[in-house]
Order: structure tokens, then C-alpha cells, then sequence
């Protein structure tokens, strides 16, 4: 466990942020002025070049990657601070460079400065804090402590669209990594996600027989009889205790009104705390059999993301962080969100990281307004000797 900072230390991470304040906010403009919707191919190839000539004059930087990201554009891979910690697992700052806004946004909705908040399309998810990690690490750089392991940014570029090649690049580099804190919005208030539930899907197709709903409905098999028969099974699958929610969420069947339904669809949804409910849930789901035995039923489908789990790594993990934020007196309450992907504890220094308070005069504050999707900087006169955002910087490090 590292020593609680020394003023020296606090006094340069606030003058760093302080000084760099006008080139950050330049960058994060630069980014969101710089249109990257999902499977935009140019749009991400120029969010990535901007961030990689931004790394590239960190010396704390070892290298910067772009990976080809199949028809979104490119990945972008870069690693700091292997130079005396090489071998030592890294780790991951993980976000992503695409956004939900199709091109044409930024005129509807240019980057403007009001009120201490700075808007754009993607301004929240999640441009400032990609600049905000390379940030980091430049003041980092200048400590002459250094970081006592190496840290990887990897932001991938195909996130919104269900990251088809994201995903195998983010769990390669997972697998290796010390942590993984994820620059996400945080929940609302803040909070730091522990946990995360798990996800899957299904597709049932039943096939039964058509006949005459009139003259002849014995020789019929109603495949939406079938179907209805299953989807009262699924639902007895349901485990609120356990967290453990099945969910049949379409349903279609029949061709006619007088015709007895020969075929009836319906799509699953599956949520799961553990891997191990959602295993055993999804061989259920699988191994479903016909009530009327001359009913076909084809399942497809199955688990799609692993929960995170609130482990006990992950639980140490997130006491280690309020440990370090409890001597830059941050205060944090785990809590649980279902809304983003990959995350763990980290949301908190996230999300304190942009709420860095600095104090007395040329001061600004990074915080989250969840419900407008603006990222706030507000001038705040204080007194204090130290600052949240370098403490955010120090957490990085004593980590
Ligand atoms: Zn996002």
C-alpha cells in the first residue's frame, strides 16, 4: 500500500491540470467536432489519428497501435509507463471511440460552452474521457513517482454497435491485465458498478400443423398453443432471489383467423448474476420438449455476455480504491448498474477524475450530468491545499 501523497505531489498535479486546462478542453472539442458514428469508417480513422498524435507526445508512452476494426474503422492500443514495469500486468484504461449521433449532429447540435458545461454529441459517452485518460497519464508522467505498473488505453471503435470485433481484442487484453477500469458514465450518482448482470437470447420456432380452424381443427396442431405451453415453462425459470430473469419479449404466430397456426415464433431474453445460473438456465432454456408431441420446436440461440461478478477480487479490488479515495477524502458506496458493458469498481475514480475540484482562483470541475448527457466545468473558489483531480490521478498511480 502506498503512503498518503505529499503536498509537493499534489501541489504539482494541481498546477498540471490547472496549466493544461485550455489544451484539454481544446482536445475534447477537437474530438467531438470530429463526427465518429458507429460503422463510420473515416469518421473513427480521424477520432483516432487526433488521440494518437495526442499520445504520441507523452513520453510516458510506448506505443501506439491502430488495429484495423473490420468495417468500423480502426482500434486504438496504447501503452505507457512498460519501460521499468515491463512484464508487470498492466492496467486497462478501456473506453471507445464511436458514438450513437449519425453524422450531421454536430451541426444540429455544435460544441458550445454555457454555463460552465461543455455539450457536443458524444461529449458524455465517451469522448472527454478518452482525453481524459491520455490526460491522466501525461500528469502521471510528470510525478516523479511513477505508476508501479504499466497502463494500457485501449478504445475500441465499434462499441455501440455491439463491438462484432472489439469484443476479441477487449478480452485479449483483459485476460493479462491487473484491472480493468472502464470509462463509462458512471450510474447515476456516480456510483461505482461492481457487479453486472449477464446476458443471453433465444429464438424459439415452433412448428405445428394448419387446418381448418372450422371444419377440421383435430387434424391442426397449434403451434401457438405449443408456444404459449413454453413460454409459461420459461417463466418458471425465473429466480428474483437469485437475480436470475427469463423474459419471453416477441411473440407471433398464425396465418389466418380461421386457420389453426402451423408456425409460432418467439424471442427470449435472459439475465443472470452468475455464470453458473446462467449456464444452468440456458441448458433449460435449450433442452426445451414438445407438450404435444407432434410439435416441432427448434431453439436457437444462448448466453451472449458474461455477468461481472461481484467477486471477492472485485470486492477488494473496489475496497482498495475507497481505501486510496478515503486518503484524498473521497467518499463512494458501491452500487450496480445494468446499463454499459465490461465495468468494475472504477466508475468512482471515474467519475471523481472529472470532478476535479481545484481550488482557489483558474479553477474547473469535471462532473457528470447524467440526465442532460453535458459534462460540467464549473469555476469553484476554495481553499483547499488539494484538489480531486489530481487525488483522481493519485489513485491511478497507487493502484
Ligand atoms: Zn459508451
Amino acid at each position: 500500500m502506498s503512503d498518503i501523497p505529499s503536498k509537493e505531489q499534489l501541489v504539482y498535479l494541481r498546477d498540471h491540470f490547472a496549466k493544461r486546462q485550455k489544451e484539454f478542453l481544446a482536445s475534447v472539442r477537437a474530438l467531438v467536432e470530429t463526427e465518429s458514428p458507429s460503422g463510420d469508417v473515416d469518421g473513427s480513422r480521424a477520432v483516432v489519428s487526433l488521440l494518437a498524435e495526442i499520445a504520441k507526445q507523452i513520453s510516458a508512452v510506448n506505443s501506439v497501435e491502430k488495429i484495423p476494426g473490420a468495417d468500423f474503422g480502426e482500434h486504438l492500443r496504447i501503452r505507457a509507463f512498460g519501460g521499468d514495469a515491463a512484464g508487470a500486468a498492466p492496467i486497462i484504461l478501456l473506453g471507445h471511440t464511436d458514438t450513437v449521433h449519425p453524422r450531421g449532429s454536430i451541426e444540429r447540435r455544435p460544441w458550445r460552452e454555457e454555463r460552465n458545461r461543455i455539450y457536443g454529441p458524444g461529449v458524455f459517452d465517451m469522448k472527454t474521457n478518452c482525453a481524459l485518460a491520455l490526460e491522466v497519464i501525461r500528469a502521471l508522467d510528470g510525478m516523479q513517482k511513477k505508476p508501479a505498473g504499466p497502463i494500457t488505453v485501449l478504445l475500441t471503435c465499434d462499441e455501440e454497435s455491439g463491438s462484432p470485433s472489439g469484443r476479441a481484442l477487449v478480452e485479449a487484453e483483459a485476460k493479462n491485465a491487473r484491472a480493468v477500469l472502464v470509462m463509462e458514465p458512471s450510474a447515476s450518482g456516480g456510483r461505482a458498478k461492481t457487479a453486472r448482470k449477464g446476458t443471453g437470447m433465444f429464438t424459439i420456432e415452433v412448428q405445428g400443423r394448419a387446418a381448418h380452424a372450422g371444419l377440421d381443427p383435430e387434424k391442426g396442431v397449434n403451434a401457438v398453443l405449443e408456444l404459449a405451453r413454453q413460454t409459461l415453462r420459461l417463466h418458471e425459470l425465473n429466480d428474483p432471489v437469485n437475480g436470475t430473469n427469463v423474459t419471453v419479449t416477441m411473440f407471433g404466430g398464425g396465418t389466418a383467423s380461421n386457420v389453426v397456426p402451423a408456425h409460432a415464433t418467439a424471442e427470449v431474453d435472459l439475465r443472470f448474476t452468475s455464470l453458473d445460473l446462467g449456464t444452468a438456465v440456458e441448458a433449460d432454456v435449450l433442452a426445451v420438449r414438445p407438450f404435444d408431441s407432434r410439435a416441432q420446436i427448434v431453439v436457437q440461440g444462448g448466453i451472449n455476455r458474461p455477468p461481472l461478478e461481484r467477486s471477492e477480487k472485485v470486492v477488494s479490488l473496489y475496497e482498495r480504491a475507497r481505501q486510496i479515495g478515503r486518503w484524498f477524502r473521497f467518499t463512494s458506496a458501491p452500487g450496480k448498474s445494468l446499463r454499459c458493458s465490461i465495468s468494475i469498481w472504477a466508475k468512482r475514480v471515474w467519475a471523481e477524475a472529472q470532478m476535479g475540484i481545484l481550488p482557489r482562483r483558474l479553477v474547473f470541475r469535471f462532473s457528470m450530468d447524467w440526465e442532460s448527457k453535458a459534462m460540467v466545468h464549473t469555476p469553484i473558489m476554495s481553499t483547499s491545499s488539494s484538489t480531486t483531480l489530481p487525488r483522481a490521478a493519485r489513485c491511478w498511480r497507487d493502484l
